[in-house]
């Protein structure tokens, strides 16, 4: 939690950050500070994301393309059931898709209940793209999709029905619950999972990069909480909830609840958190410190977690429960960072 004399300190920041910013601003380019390229991601499993976007950040490549084709591996994953393809559907047994990117420029794009569509995250680089708008939602943007090229494919595999259909035997909807639910679930299938419980129901990709000219770029995509009503849009394509990016700061994003990360608007409090002067860590902690006061009776009830780099190249992460996880890769490698938690 921040304390009197780190609010000085950030003022003092902040001063100097906005000076540098306004100065740079005005030339119209984007705040750059060359450095080593970054990338990380929600979740130990996406150390295969993280590898993807190294393809691109390793060899000089632009943080927002790194980013994207990232998030594209879990997207195409069968096996993961939280984003893209195999992931769980609503509770009408639709697969709905939320995405979202945003670059150095401050440009953003995003896709919401989107079906049918294995990548949303390419459209929603083309909503910001190819638009005057920066979010199209359903219909629309499934339109706009088949519009670009893209091809209908059914999204909803064997082991996600399976699921789907055991569900509907209580129809319960309680997002802890559910996760519980779908633990003894795959034990009793025995359905190859590739990471323990309790990451089961909260997995979306969230990705974050700094390329090596100091640039910053995000995407976060989903296929949200499992079971959900018919056309529920969670915080992952909400920009600002589930992912923001300032070039003059960083770039954080979230996974979990999506209401509560929407209620707080939680990547950009984690991204003015660190313009006031918190380190990554800190300003992921600020944010979940928001969303444990707003549910003060049941806050070890709502999983949220959040991650953050800022234009240094530092990072971090936090969670409300334990079990939140993130890969960093930089060029020495790849390494899994287990966060600390506001409960334990
Ligand atoms: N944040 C996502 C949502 O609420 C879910 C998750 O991260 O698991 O749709």
């Amino acid at each position: 939690m921040i304390n009197r004399r780190k609010f000085i300190r950030a003022s003092a920041f902040t001063g100097f950050a906005s000076l540098v910013g306004s100065k740079l601003k005005a030339a119209g380019e984007p705040v750059t500070v060359k450095g080593q390229p970054i990338v990380i991601s929600t979740w130990k499993p996406n150390v295969k994301a993280n590898k993807a976007a190294w393809e691109i950040l390793g060899s000089g490549g632009r943080a927002l393309d790194a980013v994207v084709q990232g998030v594209q591996v879990p997207e195409a994953d069968p096996e993961d059931m939280s984003v893209g393809y195999g992931g769980l559907p609503d509770r009408d047994g639709k697969v709905t898709l939320d995405s979202c990117v945003m670059d150095e420029f401050g440009q953003c794009g995003s896709v919401m209940a989107i079906e049918n569509i294995m990548h949303p995250v390419l459209v929603a680089r083309l909503v910001m793209e190819k638009t005057p708008h920066v979010q199209l939602v359903g219909a629309g943007a499934l339109q706009f999709a088949l519009s670009q090229g893209f091809k209908e494919e059914n999204l909803l595999t064997e082991q996600s029905e399976k699921a789907w259909r055991e569900w509907l035997k209580k129809s319960k909807y309680d997002p802890m619950e559910t996760l519980h639910e779908m633990d003894k679930l795959i034990q009793k299938q025995q359905v190859p999972y590739p990471w323990p419980v309790p990451d089961l129901n909260h997995d979306t990709i969230g990705m974050v990069a700094m390329d090596t000219n100091g640039n910053l770029g995000g995407a976060c995509t989903t296929s949200g909480m499992a079971y959900k009503m018919h056309g529920r849009v969670g915080d992952s394509p909400i920009i600002g909830a589930g992912l923001f990016v300032d070039n003059e700061i960083g770039a954080a994003s979230s996974t979990g609840v999506g209401e509560e990360v929407v209620k707080i608007c939680g990547s950009h409090v984690v991204v003015e958190a660190m313009r006031h002067g918190m380190s990554p860590l800190e300003a992921c902690k600020e944010a979940v410190r928001r969303i444990v006061k707003n549910n003060s009776k049941n806050a070890k009830d709502v999983q949220v977690a959040f991650l953050a780099v800022n234009k240094k190249g530092e990072h971090g992460g936090f969670s409300v429960a334990p079990g939140f996880n993130y890969c960093v890769t930089t060029k020495k490698g790849t390494i899994v960072i287990d966060t600390k938690s506001w409960f334990s």
